[in-house]
């Protein structure tokens, strides 16, 4: 009774909840880095903000809003069936939790490798990975069809799974902050980054994720946790020109700029460049 009253409290609240995180996060992470900042930013920072806010609030929130289904209510609404796999009492309501939690975060990391290994889906993953920078707004970087891919995928999941949904909402409010956190340009003393990353995806971890490098890119795939990566063996630990001197975003877009917001929407269908044998190499996947 007492856990059903919580339950519906901290779900009732979802929005707000989610809202409010995630405003207080942006803030926090602005001022964080315009203080102590890991890295020198190279590209003028109030165009790149600017535009990737304009991707994230005119086109990815509007259609988040359209669809107006969320994880949370899809978890509700399968709560009851006979047939989801986490929504049996016999499993104690504990282990029930920590796997959800555990899956979902696997699943992200699982997505993320495929974005990278599936040259379709790289097309439109791509578009993260165009800024030329790295920090709190990268976080607003995503093409609508990516937003769609991922949020219908992990939806389908919910559905098949049934967790609880608080546990839904649980990780839902880790990624909220953490999407935010680690492509935040904060600079984290050395000890406090090797504490954290026994369980916590950290910005210098991240970054690595979006260095030009192809073989760097394709590393430190999570969300969260960083589990999966070390345990899969694609965790990286540093960059190989140094946290400091390492270039970010793909060498296919040449210059420091970032893209203008309808080059972002088109990116996914642009011919892939061709490359002269002084520059980066042609990307070969799979
Ligand atoms: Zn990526």
């Amino acid at each position: 009774m007492w856990f059903q009253t919580t339950e519906a409290y901290w779900l009732q609240h979802e929005g707000s909840l989610k809202g409010g995180l995630l405003l207080a996060a942006f803030v926090i992470c602005a001022v964080w880095e315009t203080f102590r900042p890991r890295r020198f930013l190279a590209a003028p920072t109030g165009r790149r903000w600017l535009h990737n806010a304009i991707l994230a609030f005119a086109f990815n929130s509007p259609l988040a809003l359209l669809l107006r289904l969320n994880a949370v209510m899809v978890a509700l609404a399968v709560s009851n069936t006979r047939h989801g796999l986490l929504n049996h009492q016999v499993v104690p309501l504990w282990l029930r939790f920590l796997l959800t939690i555990l899956l979902l975060d696997i699943f992200k990391y699982a997505q993320h490798r495929l974005y990278h290994a599936v040259p379709a889906l790289w097309r439109i993953h791509q578009v993260h990975h165009s800024d030329p920078d790295f920090d709190w707004s990268t976080s607003l970087l995503f093409h609508p069809g990516e937003l769609l891919l991922t949020e219908g995928s992990y939806l389908a999941l919910i559905a098949v799974l049934a967790p609880p949904p608080l546990a839904v909402l649980g990780i839902e409010l880790a990624v909220v902050v953490q999407n935010t956190f680690v492509h935040a340009n904060v600079d984290i003393p050395r000890w406090l980054d090797a504490r954290l990353r026994a369980f916590l995806i950290t910005p210098d971890m991240h970054r690595i994720h979006h260095s030009d490098a192809f073989a760097e890119q394709n590393t430190n795939f999570g969300t969260v946790f960083p589990w999966w990566d070390r345990f899969f063996a694609t965790y990286v630990h540093d960059p190989a020109a140094g946290h400091q001197k390492m270039r970010i975003g793909l060498r296919e877009l040449s210059g420091a700029r970032s893209l203008s917001v309808l080059s972002m929407l088109a990116l996914p269908f642009r011919r892939p460049p061709r490359f002269a044998a002084s520059s980066a190499p042609p990307r070969e996947r799979g």
